[in-house]
C-alpha cells in the first residue's frame, strides 16, 4: 500500500477520494481522469491497493486523487474494505479527504446509494459520478440525475467511463465542488431510528477514541453506527480499542435479549430512507425485457444444468493444472538439471561446487517450478473474473460451502489445492473477508497435492500386492482413490471445526453481486497473471530459497574428510581395475547422510516417530521432505544407498524398502507402516513453499506457524491411531 505521507508544503494539495461499491467503474474513472493505467477488472474487489494519481485542475492547481478499493458498505469485512474506510473517514494513516467522489452504478442505484448515505452520514463533502449510464437503456431504466441531486443535496454527474462520456463534466464538477468544500455544510439525513437504537448509538459514541470523532457530533454518530454494525468478535483487522469492543458487545447482547437486531434496524433504516425516495428519480419499466445476461444466467445459475456445467469447468481446470503444467515443469526442471550438470563439469570438485549445484541452483529451480501452475491457475481465474462468471460460481457453491463455514468463493482455491497448495493459496485473494481467506488457506494444504503422489506411489507399489478385491477392483488403485477421499474429507472436517471455534464469526448480511457478462479483456488478464507470479517470486521465493539452502546444509554437513579420503582411495582402486564404482558412491552418500545433522535429527526424532511405526531413516526422509514432499523419494533413495537417481518407479528402491529389517529381523516396512506413513503425508504440513505462501498472504508468521502445528498434531495423532489400531487388530 502506498500510504501517502503528510504534506509538508505550506499550502496543502487538495485530496480527492474515488470510492464506491466494487465493480462500479472506479478504476476506469480514475484512469480516465489521470491517464494512469491501473488494473481494471470485471470482478468485485480487484483494486486491492490504494492507487494515487495527480490531477491538474485550472485554478485549484494540483490535486491528489486516490482510487480506493470497492466496498459495499463502510463495514470492514476485509483488508480492502478497511483501507477504503480509513481513506474515506480520514483515519490513520490517511488525511481527511476534501471531497469524496462516489462512483455509483446507475443500473444498481438503490444499493449504490446505501454507500452514498454512509459517506453523507460521516458529514464528508461528497459528489456522485453516476456511471454506467450507457447500460441504462438496455435495462429499460431511466434515472433522473437532477431529481437525484435534489433528493440527496449533492452534485450528480452522469458518466460512461469506458467510452469517456461525461469525464470532462466530472473534472469541472470536481473543481467547483472543491472550491465550495471550505464552506461545506454537512447534510443531516432524517433516517428513521427507534429510541432504543438512539440509546445504543449514544452509549457507543461515548466509547469512541477522541482521535476518531474529533469532537464532531455528526461524525461521532456515524462512527458509532459503523462500530455497532461492523465490529466482530474475532476481527483482527482494525485496531479497535478494547473499551469500544466491550461496549458494542454489551449493546448487542442487550438488544438480542429483548428480541431486537441492531444490524437489521440500521440497515433497514437506511434502505427505507432510500426506497421512500426512489420513485422520485428512478423510472423502471413495468415489464422488463430479459437482458442477455439474464438469459445466460437462466442456464448458468440453473440448479441442475448450471451446477453440472460448473463441475465440468472445474474438472477441466483441475486436469489442466496437472497435464498442461507438467510439460512446462519438466522443461524448467530439465534446464536446472542441465545447469547443475554444466557447473559440475566446469567447476573443480569441492564444497563450493556442491553448494552451487545442489543448494543454490536446486533452490532457484524449486521456486521457479511453481510458475507454470501459478500462471495457468491465474489464467483461469482471470478469465472467470473478467467474464463475470466467478460471481456465479461463488453463488452456486455458497450454500454447500457455507454449511462447513466457508465462503462460496473458497471452492475454486480448494479444488486448485489438488494440484498444488501454493497457487491455491494465492487464489484466496478472490475472497472478500479476511476471515474467509485465512480459514481457507489453513485447510488448503490438506487437499492431496501432486507432490504427494510419488510418495503414495512408492509406498503402494512397494508394500501392497497388485491384486484385486471382489475379483475386479485393483487394491493399489483403490488405495490411491482412498487417499484422495481421505484428504478431502479431512479438509472439510478441519474447515468445519475451525469455523466453529477459532474462526467463529457473525455471518454478515449476504450481498452477492452478479456483474453482467462481458468479453474478457486480455491485457487485464495477462497483467494479473504477471502480478501474481511476480508477487510469488519476490516474496515467497526468498523463503523457499533460504529453506532449500538450509536443508542442503543439514543433509550434507558436517563432512568427514577422513572418510571421504578413504572412499576416494577405494574408488581409485576400482577405477584402476576398470570396475564400476556406483555401489561405492551410493554407500558413501548413505554414510554421509547418516552422520549429517539431518541424519542426527532423524535419530533425535525417532522416539516421537516410533509409535507411528517409523524408524530414524524415515525420520531423515521426513526432514528432507520439508523441501518438497516428493524429495522424500530421493532422500530415501540416498539413505538406502540406492543411488541419487531414483524415482518412485525405481525397483531398486522398492526392493531395498521391502528388504529393510529391524534389529530383531522383522521387516521395517509392513503394509501397516506404509499406510501410517501415507496418512502422515496426507495430513502433515511438510512443505516450506506452502508456509512461505501463507506467510506472504497473511503478512506474518502467526498463521503459518499455527498451520504447521495443527497439521503436525493431526498427522501424528492419525498415524498413531492407524498404526496402533492396526497392531491391536493383529495386522503387522
Ligand atoms: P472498480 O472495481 O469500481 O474499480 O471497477 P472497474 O473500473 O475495475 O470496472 C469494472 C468493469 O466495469 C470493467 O469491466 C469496466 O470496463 C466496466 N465499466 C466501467 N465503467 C463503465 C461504464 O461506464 N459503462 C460500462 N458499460 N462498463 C463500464
Ligand atoms: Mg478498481
Amino acid at each position: 500500500m502506498s500510504a501517502p505521507a503528510a504534506s509538508t508544503r505550506a499550502e496543502r494539495r487538495a485530496r480527492v477520494v474515488i470510492a464506491g461499491n466494487p465493480n462500479t467503474g472506479k478504476t476506469t474513472v480514475f484512469n480516465r481522469l489521470t491517464g494512469a493505467h491501473q488494473k481494471v477488472g470485471n470482478y468485485a474487489g480487484v483494486t486491492v491497493e490504494i492507487h494515487e494519481g495527480r490531477l491538474a485542475l485550472g485554478r485549484r492547481g494540483q490535486v491528489d486523487l486516490l482510487d480506493v478499493p470497492g466496498a459495499y458498505s463502510l463495514s470492514a469485512r476485509s483488508r480492502e474494505e478497511e483501507l477504503a474506510i480509513q481513506a474515506i473517514a480520514g483515519l490513520e494513516p490517511f488525511e481527511s479527504p476534501d471531497l469524496v467522489v462516489v462512483v455509483a452504478d446507475a443500473t444498481q442505484i438503490s444499493r449504490n446509494l446505501y454507500f452514498v448515505l454512509q459517506v453523507l452520514e460521516l458529514g464528508l463533502p461528497c459528489m456522485i459520478a453516476l456511471n454506467m449510464t450507457d447500460m441504462l437503456g438496455e435495462r429499460g431504466l431511466v434515472v433522473d440525475a437532477r431529481a437525484l441531486e435534489r433528493e440527496l443535496g449533492v452534485r450528480v454527474v452522469e458518466t460512461a467511463a469506458t467510452s469517456g462520456k461525461g469525464i470532462d463534466a466530472l473534472l469541472a464538477a470536481i473543481g467547483s465542488e472543491l472550491e465550495r468544500s471550505a464552506e461545506y455544510e454537512p447534510r443531516r439525513l432524517a433516517i428513521p431510528e427507534s429510541p432504543e437504537l438512539a440509546e445504543d448509538v449514544h452509549l457507543v459514541s461515548k466509547a469512541l477514541p477522541a482521535a476518531w470523532s474529533r469532537g464532531n457530533r455528526q461524525r461521532e454518530r456515524a462512527l458509532a453506527l459503523w462500530a455497532l454494525l461492523s465490529l466482530e468478535e474475532h476481527d483482527e483487522l482494525v485496531d479497535i480499542p478494547q473499551a469500544l469492543r466491550v461496549c458494542v458487545n454489551e449493546r448487542r447482547e442487550l438488544a438480542a435479549k429483548s428480541g431486537r437486531s441492531i444490524d437489521t434496524e440500521i440497515i433497514q433504516g437506511r434502505y427505507s430512507w432510500i426506497d421512500s425516495r426512489l420513485p422520485q428519480f428512478l423510472h423502471q419499466p413495468q415489464h422488463k425485457p430479459r437482458s442477455r445476461t439474464e438469459r445466460i444466467d437462466s442456464l448458468l445459475l440453473n440448479p441442475v444444468a448450471g451446477f453440472a456445467l460448473f463441475l465440468l469447468l472445474m474438472g477441466v481446470v483441475f486436469q489442466s493444472l496437472f497435464t498442461w503444467a507438467s510439460p512446462m515443469m519438466s522443461v524448467i526442471e530439465g534446464v536446472f538439471d542441465w545447469l547443475a550438470g554444466w557447473m559440475r563439469a566446469a567447476i573443480p570438485a569441492g564444497i563450493g561446487r556442491d553448494f552451487l549445484t545442489e543448494g543454490l541452483v536446486a533452490g532457484v529451480g524449486s521456486v521457479l517450478v511453481f510458475l507454470p501452475q501459478i500462471l495457468l491457475l491465474f489464467l483461469f481465474i482471470g478469465l472467470m473474473e473478467d467474464t463475470g462468471y466467478m460471481a456465479r460460481a461463488a453463488f452456486l457453491m455458497d450454500r454447500v460451502m457455507r454449511s462447513i463455514g466457508l465462503s462460496g468463493r473458497a471452492f475454486v482455491p480448494m479444488i486448485s489445492g489438488y494440484a498444488c497448495a501454493v497457487p491455491a493459496i494465492l487464489a484466496t485473494r478472490t475472497m472478500e473477508r479476511q476471515r474467509d481467506r485465512t480459514l481457507t488457506m489453513l485447510v488448503i494444504p490438506l487437499m492431496t497435492c501432486s507432490a504427494r503422489l510419488p510418495v503414495y506411489a512408492l509406498m503402494i507399489g512397494a508394500l501392497f500386492p497388485p491384486s484385486e478385491v471382489f475379483g475386479f477392483v485393483p487394491v493399489q488403485g483403490l488405495l490411491m482413490v482412498g487417499m484422495y477421499l481421505f484428504s478431502t474429507i479431512m479438509a472439510l472436517v478441519a474447515a468445519a471445526v475451525l469455523s466453529r471455534t477459532l474462526f467463529k464469526a457473525r455471518t454478515p448480511p449476504l450481498i452477492l453481486e452478479m456483474p453482467p457478462y462481458r468479453i474478457p479483456h486480455w491485457p487485464s488478464v495477462l497483467r494479473m497473471m504477471w502480478q501474481r507470479s511476480r508477487a510469488f517470486l519476490e516474496q515467497a521465493g526468498g523463503v523457499i530459497l533460504a529453506c532449500t539452502v538450509v536443508l542442503w546444509v543439514l543433509l550434507n554437513f558436517p563432512r568427514d574428510e577422513q572418510r571421504a579420503a578413504s572412499f576416494e582411495s577405494q574408488r581409485q582402486a576400482l577405477v584402476a581395475q576398470g570396475l564400476p564404482h556406483d555401489e561405492l558412491d551410493a554407500r558413501e552418500s548413505a554414510e554421509n547422510m547418516r552422520t549429517s545433522w539431518g541424519g542426527r535429527l532423524g535419530h533425535a526424532i525417532e522416539p516421537t516417530l516410533a509409535p507411528l511405526g517409523f524408524d530414524w531413516k524415515i525420520g531423515i526422509g521426513l526432514v528432507g521432505a520439508f523441501a518438497a514432499r516428493e524429495v522424500f523419494v530421493t532422500t530415501m533413495g540416498v539413505v538406502y544407498g540406492a543411488g541419487d537417481g531414483v524415482n518412485e518407479e525405481s525397483s531398486t528402491l522398492r526392493g531395498k524398502i521391502k528388504a529393510e529389517s529391524r534389529a530383531d529381523g522383522k521387516p521395517v516396512y509392513t503394509p501397516l507402516v506404509g499406510l501410517s506413513l501415507m496418512v502422515f503425508f496426507a495430513l502433515a504440513c511438510q512443505c516450506m513453499s506452502t508456509l512461505a505462501a501463507v506467510k506472504r498472504e497473511t503478512q506474518g508468521w502467526k498463521w503459518p506457524v499455527f498451520m504447521f502445528a495443527y497439521m503436525g498434531v493431526l498427522a501424528w495423532v492419525a498415524s498413531f491411531a492407524v498404526f496402533q489400531g492396526g497392531r491391536a487388530l493383529g495386522f503387522e
